[in-house]
Parts: structure tokens; sequence; C-alpha cells
């Protein structure tokens, strides 16, 4: 199918985020690509399609209450497809994450996924979602051309899942995961946040879950990136906790495969013999730590992100933002759009300096946005 571009919508400026209108240019003769002032270059974007969600994950998004974006301040299906274009056509975009939000909750997601695969029938286009209603919507995702799917899902316990996430939904998310496999959109990833206290035990049973079933599990260390501002260095369960809670019924040992990039880490896992605390049996599958806090991956960071209202972001962390969609909207040219594209990129930051909050060094602030409005 063919998105058509319907009347010309106005210039955004909704004054979310730090959004500064144009970065300064690059420097000449810097080549075609995302290249960044530190060698870097990005290839994989990651796409917000909206800023709701249906959920109210503590670790993101606030009890009740944040504004969402107008309908109008959104990018349509048309305009992602010509953004997802420049980007693959012009700029070396090799892989594409659709985000939110929630995804799901997006009416046209089928028809955006159907149109970004009809212009680009090798990319891989992978999504994270809730997984809250993908159990209705599964088969038709996958016909349109998603490659695969990650799942968010911290607890497999009706009380502590509607603890985390505010809402009763676990039953719809567990239809959702079951759904997603039997459409083919595997290997499903599963991404799970432990929260101290809360569901830091479980993390043990959350793993033997997904072996179980062929889901690769991937923790992610907690960021500040909630709305609430309520993250503290002291309290987060760190990658090392994550290794050592898992060591008490597994045996972990690292993935000889090449990282390539990858913000996980990944391990190989064996059952651990209780008597004799070796290894036991076979290869059961692989887990990954996603330890963006406390064993950063900045160095070798391959993403460029554009929110839901279309601004570029080069880091989750940038408290600034470069508006793409408002160029867009006033009639700019690919090569436009292209070059300011890579601009913002070149002056994206050297790292993020999460780690040195409270801890006597703090030069991290904070983004205002909450990572469900970022696109995480
Ligand atoms: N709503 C979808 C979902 O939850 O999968 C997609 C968007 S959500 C922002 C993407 C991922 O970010 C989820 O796996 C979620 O667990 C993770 N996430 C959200 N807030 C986070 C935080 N403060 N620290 C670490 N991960 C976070
Ligand atoms: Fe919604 Fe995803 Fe944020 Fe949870 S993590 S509140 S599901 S955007």
């Amino acid at each position: 199918m063919s998105v058509q571009l319907g009347m010309p919508l106005p210039p955004t400026g909704d004054g979310t985020g730090s959004s500064v209108s144009a970065p300064p240019p690059r420097p000449a003769g810097t080549p075609p690509g995302l290249f960044d002032r530190y060698g870097r270059r990005a290839t994989d974007m990651r796409l917000s399609l909206t800023d709701k969600c249906n959920l109210r994950c503590t670790y993101c998004m606030p009890a009740e209450g944040l504004e969402w974006l107008s309908k109008q301040a959104v990018m349509t299906a048309a305009e992602i497809v010509r953004l997802v274009r420049i980007g693959v056509e012009q700029l070396g975009v090799r892989e594409l994450r659709l985000t939110g939000g929630e995804p799901l909750v997006r009416a046209d997601l089928v028809d955006v996924i159907s149109a970004l695969r009809d212009a680009h029938p090798d990319l891989p286009i992978s999504m994270t979602t809730n997984g809250v209603g993908l159990d209705k919507k599964a088969a038709a995702l996958k016909e349109a051309g998603l490659t695969r799917i990650n799942v968010s899902l911290d607890s497999l316990h009706e009380e502590t899942f509607t603890k985390l996430t505010r809402r009763p939904f676990l039953g719809k998310v567990l239809a959702g995961v079951d759904a997603a496999w039997a459409a083919g959109l595997g290997p499903v990833k599963i991404n799970a946040v432990l929260m101290r206290g809360i569901n830091d035990v479980e993390s043990p049973e959350l793993l033997a879950w997904a072996l179980d079933r062929g889901y690769e599990l991937r923790f992610i260390e907690q960021m500040p990136l909630d709305a609430d501002h309520g993250w503290t260095r002291r309290d987060m369960i760190t990658a090392a906790e994550i290794r050592e809670l898992l060591s008490r019924d597994f045996v972990l040992s690292p993935d000889p495969r090449e990282r390539d990039g990858a913000p996980a880490e990944r391990f190989d896992v064996r059952r651990r013999d209780p008597a004799s605390a070796e290894a036991a049996g076979p290869l059961l599958g692989t887990v990954g730590i996603i330890a963006s806090v406390t064993e950063p991956f900045c160095s070798d960071c391959r993403r460029t992100r554009i929110t839901a209202e279309g601004k570029i972001m080069s880091c989750l962390f940038s408290r600034e933002e470069f508006d793409l969609l408002g160029l867009l909207r006033s009639g700019a040219s690919d090569a436009e759009l292209a070059q300011r594209w890579q601009d913002a990129m070149w002056i994206k930051p050297k790292a993020h300096g999460m780690d040195h909050t409270g801890l006597g060094a703090p030069d991290f602030v904070q983004p205002d946005r909450s990572m469900s409005a970022i696109g995480g």
C-alpha cells in the first residue's frame, strides 16, 4: 500500500523538551551519514510513534497526568515514511525500531509498518511494546512486514505486575507474548526492569519462564528517565547485582558472539547444580543485561532517535532536541532534512554521565521528559 500525503500541516513548536530549531553546521567535507565528532556513526534508528501509553510504569510515567501531544503535533504515517526513507537512502540507517509511548495505541500502526515495508523490502523493522492488545494485532503486524518484537514484562505475578504498571493487565500481556510467538515475530525478546524490593527477587523465575518458552530475556538497568524524577543511584539494581541474583539458580558465561554495538551484553545460561555449585546440563539459551548506567556503552553507540513529534535526539539523555518535522512541514527538501539530521548528530555528546549522579560528581542532569515521551 502507499501512504498519501494529506494537506500540509503547520510547523510544530509545542514547547516539549529543550527544543532548539537548528544545530550549528557540521564541518564541511564530512562524508554523508550520521557521524559525530568522536568517530561514531549512527545506523540504528529509533522512532517513536506516539507519546501515549495505556500503562503507567512507575519507572517511566507518573501515576496521573502527563499531557499528551496534540494529534496535529505527532508525525503522520507519510511523514514517518519520508524521514525513514531519507535515513535509509541517504544517511546509512540499516535498522529501524518503532517505539513510544505505546506503539499499539496508534490506530494506523499496521498501515505505517506496511508502508515502511513497501518502501524498504530488506530493512529489519522491530518494535518495542508493552504487549497490551498484541494478541489481537500480532498476525496483522507480521503480515504488514514487522520483522520481530520486544515485549516489556517485569513480573509474572498479577499483584506485582499491577504495582509496577499501575494497571491490572498481566493476562493481556501474556496473551500478547504468546500471539507474537505464534505469528512468527521471533526471536521474541522480553525486556524487564528490576526494582528493588518489588520484582528483583523474581529475576530467576522470569529467566526460567523465558528459557522454557524460547524467549530471550533482557534485563535493563533502571535509568533516570521517570516522570516523577524519583530515580536514585543507590536504589537502582545494578548489572552486577542482576548477575548475582541469577547466579543462585543459573551459571552465566559470556556469549562468545561478537557484541557488534548491541546494548545488551549476552550470557549463555545453564542450570546450576545445587550439589556442586557448578553448571549442570545443557545450554538453555541466553540472557542479556543492558547496563546503561553502571557499564555504559556510549563509545560504541550507533543510535539516532526521532521523537513522536519529529525531533532529533542524538542520545536518550540529550538536553537539546532539534526539530526535523517543523522543517519538513515548512516545505524543506530531502537534502535540507538530511543536512539538519547530520548536523544534529555531529554534536552528539561523548557520554551520558549518568553514573556520576550522586557519586560526588553531579554533572549529570536528568532530561525533563520521561522515557515514554522520548521513546525508549
Ligand atoms: N511502551 C513500550 C514498552 O514499554 O515496551 C515501548 C516504550 S518503553 C519507553 C521502551 C522500554 O523502555 C521498555 O522496555 C521499558 O521497560 C523501558 N523503560 C522505560 N522507562 C525506563 C527507565 N526509567 N529505565 C530503564 N528502562 C526503562
Ligand atoms: Fe508505557 Fe512503556 Fe513507559 Fe510502561 S515503559 S509507561 S508501557 S511507555
